[in-house]
């Protein structure tokens, strides 16, 4: 393992020898950039449960938590949340190069690469997941709502409400498809702890 620190900001980044970065430190990463950007998981958690509930006896928020959380350890939404929020970031700094600047600025409903970025991110997660993006896209719930109405005041979350469509698509699949498991068992939500929710966890190989 190979630590290297960057000068100008004196930050530690950890590298093996093929200097690929660990994993761990794309995780912090990803949780530090949607909490930069006053995204909390349970923010998120909040759209998979009202989603959810209608089809889950005995579903809490804890199980919807986790499933957030569980989906912010692939790699394949970390680097869509990593590009999106740097490219937000930037905007705000006034840092891109027109005219990008001034799309990313004004959100213009033509650019698409947001939508494209964020459902880039859900294929992972299946059918169930793309559909429920495509839900969300269209009727704004909770936080996502709220990123989308902040234009004119210094923020920009033109890749921001996107990301968390996302995130909260795969996290309502996960449970969706955990659902069908439950009910072939005779179960419901009521009898899983939440931290059971995790298929991933129980592969081998996988933390
Ligand atoms: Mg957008």
């Amino acid at each position: 393992m190979l630590i290297l620190i960057q000068e100008e900001t004196g930050l530690e980044f950890m590298y093996n020898e093929k200097l690929r970065v660990h994993s761990n430190v794309v995780t912090e990463a990803t949780k530090n950039a949607l909490k930069r950007r006053g995204v909390t998981l349970e923010d998120i958690a909040k759209i998979v449960y009202e989603m959810q509930v209608p089809y889950n006896k005995g579903l809490r928020m804890d199980h919807c938590v986790e499933s957030v959380e569980s989906v912010l350890k692939k790699r394949e939404m970390q680097h869509a949340i990593l590009v999106g929020v740097e490219l937000d970031e930037l905007a705000e700094k006034n840092m891109l190069s027109e005219p990008l600047q001034q799309i990313v600025l004004a959100d213009e409903g033509l650019f698409g690469v947001d939508e494209t970025i964020a459902l880039g991110a859900v294929f992972t997660y299946g059918s169930i997941a793309v559909t429920t993006f495509g839900h969300l896209d269209k009727n704004k719930i909770g936080i996502i709502n709220e990123l989308d109405t902040q234009p004119g005041i210094g923020k920009i979350n033109t890749f921001l409400d996107d990301l968390v469509a996302s995130v909260a698509a795969c996290a309502a699949s996960r449970l969706a498809h955990r659902t069908r498991d439950l009910e072939e068992a005779g179960e419901t939500f009521e009898d899983l702890p939440p931290e059971e929710t995790a298929p991933e966890t129980k592969i081998d190989g996988a933390k």
